[in-house]
């Protein structure tokens, strides 16, 4: 259901992040909920009159004084800085953002990575510095083979746009998926098949307990030789120095990577020298207000009137 925007709403928001534009989430909250008073982590505020808070990356003991707060909107997809830290007080709600534009931004980043490697662009990139008129024959969509681990929100629409392409698709998660047109496959005992069919295998699981170090060197090694990787998840499901070292050997043939064991990515790391990987600074998607703010009212309102965000995420499970 759809809580009213006409309710009133007691209590402060609170906002951080060092990414996000503050006044823009301001202003297009304080557009949905005119009786919401929000203010930014770094201005004076008494913590007890905090209720709510929409926060990216918030510095360890934030949330301590907020004794009377009941609702954390985490400030985009990844949960994994929110979830297990003890500043947080006891059962206060943790809801993520799950925007359409967000999927869609992803998608157009992985879409255009995938692209990329499937078109052989790096391939001319280097003939064209060596002025090198090069002619590769383009292969058939259907004949790259790209692995979406993670079918969730973000991970199954970048699938769809990639099938959309021609090109075939496997799907990897947790729980069973139906993708139309993707391969769909579920659970540990099938990730080294799908690993090893993965001519493109693009990363956007969650960072948990159980998907952190993933894709260890044996399996990176499962992949095809000349296999590309695109990580947009987290740095820390890869094990970066095995990545290094397999990109270097030529069992990897390229690497595009958003995302990094360590942010920002260390001056003297070995991957920015690399000819054969592209780096991003964390930015393949991010929470747009405009479209993302709707939903965190939405969720704020519920909570107010007693009722269940939407969103939610789970500790436990760690996404
Ligand atoms: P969701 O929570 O919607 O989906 C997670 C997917 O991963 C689900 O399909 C889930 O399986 C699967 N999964 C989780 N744990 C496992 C496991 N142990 N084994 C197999 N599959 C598993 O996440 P989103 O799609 O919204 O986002 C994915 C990640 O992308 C975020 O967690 C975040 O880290 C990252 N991200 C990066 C951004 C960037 O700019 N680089 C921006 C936004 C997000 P199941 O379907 O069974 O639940």
């Amino acid at each position: 259901m759809h809580a009213s925007s006409r309710s009133a709403v007691s209590g402060a928001m609170i906002f951080y992040s060092e990414f996000d534009d503050y006044t823009a989430w301001r202003d297009a909250m304080q557009a949905r909920l005119p009786d919401l008073r929000v203010v930014h982590g770094s201005e004076d505020h008494d913590p007890a009159s905090i209720h709510y808070a929409l926060a990216w990356k918030a510095p360890l003991g934030f949330f301590e004084r907020m004794k009377n707060l009941r609702l954390i909107v985490n400030l985009g997809a990844g949960v994994d800085f929110l979830v297990g830290r003890e500043d947080l007080p006891a059962g206060v709600p943790i809801t993520r953002i799950t925007d359409p534009n967000m999927a869609r931004m992803m998608a157009g980043y992985v879409l255009f990575a995938t692209l990329r490697y499937a078109r052989d662009i790096p391939y001319f990139e280097a003939a064209q510095r060596r002025g090198e008129w090069a002619y590769r024959h383009p292969r058939s969509p259907q004949d790259v083979r790209v692995a979406v681990l993670g079918l969730g929100e973000l991970g199954a629409c970048a699938a769809q746009e990639l099938c959309r392409q021609g090109l075939t698709v496997l799907g990897w998660s947790r729980s069973p998926r139906s993708i139309e047109g993707v391969e769909c496959h579920s659970g540990m005992e099938s990730l080294d098949t799908v690993l090893s069919r993965a001519d493109i295998l693009v990363v956007m699981l969650p960072l948990t307990p159980q998907t952190r170090g993933l894709l260890d060197r044996e399996r990176l090694q499962l992949l095809p030789r000349g296999a590309a990787l695109i990580n947009v998840a987290r740095g820390a499901l890869v094990d970066q120095a095995a990545l290094t070292d397999l990109l270097r050997s030529g069992h990897l043939g390229g690497a595009t990577l958003d995302v990094f064991e360590r942010e920002p990515l260390p001056a003297d790391d070995p991957l920015w020298a690399m000819d054969n990987v592209l780096i991003t600074p964390h930015l393949a998607s991010v929470a747009i207000p405009a479209s993302a703010a709707g939903q965190v009212a939405d969720n704020v309102l519920r909570v107010s009137q007693g009722l269940e965000p939407a969103n939610r995420v789970d500790p436990a499970r760690g996404y």
